[in-house]
């Protein structure tokens, strides 16, 4: 959590200061509130979120004037609202035929391989038995990265010539996962040649679903949390392309631009498992609306 809160606070656009700073001058009435939309909306909160912020704020009884505390309280309160029923851990129990299948997807760079790493080492630590696949046979980087993770939490790494066709890699995953309690595959994240990604995606997708029918059991996109506004567009994409079940966003250690999340949970309801702190194993946590709330608002 101080992770968090020092991430989210570190930019001078610090959303709680900004919103302080306008309501220690000011009273609260319509041009002060229209700032107050700006505010947050420029903070990627989404329009919605910000109307119900400031329209709380128009009730009679800040008419007054308002605490920069209790207005940050009542933006906290707000954005817990939003994210409070999306915070769902990621349930990863083994069906009777077979793996527990995850699909990590994601653009590159977004983080998808560290967190499968990460996954994995707590899956690891609570005594499954794992295989990864490293799905991203574009890009030789990725493998031997998800090997070195596959290290550090004694996964087997199943992992393919460099180009090797991803679904093929895929298949011989499953197999080598039938006595696993977890299969967690990577994937590319080309998104300059969307077309043929996607095309890869739902191939994969497709082999998956030719061994074990109701797999992928979990399908996460990893989102940069400093990407901001473009992680909207990355959920809209690869929902509807492969189907998205669950939500990380990472890199919250380092940014202020975490508001978008929220605009993501406004639009997209989605569950949203974990946030990423940091690069190292153990910066993975599960997210908590009240704390990623709070530190949001302060
Ligand atoms: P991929 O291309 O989606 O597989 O992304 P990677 O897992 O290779 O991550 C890209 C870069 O972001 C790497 O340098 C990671 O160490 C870094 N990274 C991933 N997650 C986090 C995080 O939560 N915080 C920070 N600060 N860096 C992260």
């Amino acid at each position: 959590f101080q992770r968090l809160r020092t991430g989210l606070g570190r930019s001078s656009n610090r959303l709680g200061d900004r919103v302080s700073s306008l309501f220690t001058k000011k009273k609260l009435d319509a041009s002060s509130l229209q700032d107050l939309e700006d505010i947050l909306i420029e903070a990627d909160l989404g329009v919605e979120t910000a109307m119900a912020i400031t329209d709380r704020l128009s009730e009679g009884r800040y008419a007054k004037g308002i605490e920069a505390e209790e207005l940050q309280e009542v933006l906290a309160e707000e954005v817990e609202r939003v994210l409070a029923p999306l915070a769902q851990p990621l349930e990863t129990k083994k069906p009777a035929n077979g793996p527990f299948v995850l699909l990590v997807v994601g653009v590159n760079g977004t983080g998808k391989t560290t967190t499968i790493g990460k996954i994995a080492a707590k899956e690891a630590a609570a005594g499954k038995t794992l295989v990864l696949a490293a799905g991203d046979t574009f890009r030789a980087a990725a493998v031997e990265q998800l090997k070195i993770w596959g290290e550090r939490s004694g996964a087997k790494v199943v992992a393919g010539a460099p180009k090797a066709d991803a679904a093929g890699l895929v298949y011989e995953a499953i197999d080598a996962a039938r006595d696993a309690d977890l299969l967690i595959i990577d994937t590319a994240g080309r998104l300059q040649n969307k077309a043929e990604l996607m095309a890869e995606l739902t191939k994969i997708v497709r082999v998956i679903k030719r061994r074990l029918p109701d797999a992928p059991h979990a399908v996460i996109l990893t989102l940069d949390a400093t990407t901001g506004q473009n992680a909207l567009n990355q959920v809209d994409i690869f929902r509807r392309e492969v189907g998205v079940t669950g939500l990380v966003m990472t890199k919250l250690d380092g940014t202020a631009r975490g508001g978008i999340l929220v605009a993501i949970a406004a639009k997209h309801e989605l569950p949203i498992h974990f946030i990423g702190v940091g690069e190292g194993i153990d910066d993975l946590a599960p997210f908590a609306a009240g704390d990623f709330a709070r530190a949001i608002a302060g």
